[in-house]
């Protein structure tokens, strides 16, 4: 999950920086709601995290101004205004979540995952393909009824081709979900996890399509067709 936070209390950005990495989950962090929007447009975010209370303007401001331009990512509102008149103004100008600080990051991480499942129109927490099982919100993969270990970077890999899965994803949308905004991945890099994970998880359960990019592919996909 690649996530941008919207915040203006530092102390808070860095304490959940280092709590949602230790979850696999990559941040970009901006304390300017003009920032924020230059980077909605430019970058490609799961899902965003906005701070009310911000120097350059209410985060309803921005967040309305995002709706309006038909930006679907969707926005959880992280803040202390905890009135239900904050909160109505909040959903009104189209957040998909509410939080109040201060909050367990626990609850933070359940809520995103549950955002990012749904844009992607899935209903089960579980995505599962054969006997490979992905828990979206304790991150936990099996194989055939095993933990399975991946690195951070990995697991973000898979767990994006899941949640597209069957689409087809191309490896410009892969680096853009993926990776940090400041690494860029030459697709050498994107190509050696692919075939990590195919070393770990079986050579079937990913496909390369030459020049295109890579999807999940379900072994009962050939009895179907
Ligand atoms: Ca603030």
């Amino acid at each position: 999950m690649k996530l941008l936070l919207v915040e203006d209390d530092l102390r808070l950005a860095d304490a959940l920086g280092d709590a949602l990495g230790e979850a696999g989950v990559l941040m970009d962090h901006t304390a300017s709601g003009a920032e924020a929007d230059f980077l909605v447009a430019t970058e490609r975010y799961d899902v965003v995290v906005l701070d009310l209370g911000l120097p350059d303007g209410d985060g309803t401001h921005w967040l309305g101004r995002w709706r309006e331009q038909g930006l679907k990512l969707p926005v959880l509102v992280l803040t202390a205004r905890g009135r239900w008149s904050d909160k109505a103004a909040g959903f009104s100008a189209g957040a998909d979540d509410y939080l109040t600080k201060p909050f367990e990051t626990g609850e933070l991480l359940f809520r995103l995952r549950a955002l990012v499942r749904r844009a992607h129109g899935h209903a089960h927490p579980v995505l599962r393909v054969g006997d490979l099982a992905l828990d979206t919100h304790t991150g936990v993969l099996t194989h055939a009824g095993r933990p399975v270990t991946l690195t951070a970077q990995e697991l973000r890999l898979l767990e994006y081709l899941l949640h597209a899965m069957p689409r087809l994803v191309s490896r410009l949308e892969l680096a853009e979900h993926v990776y940090a905004r400041d690494q860029e991945p030459d697709s050498n890099v994107i190509d050696v996890q692919i075939s990590r994970l195919r070393r770990k998880l079986g050579a079937s359960l990913i496909e390369t399509v030459r020049g295109r990019g890579y999807r999940i592919v379900s072994p009962d996909d050939g009895m179907t067709a």
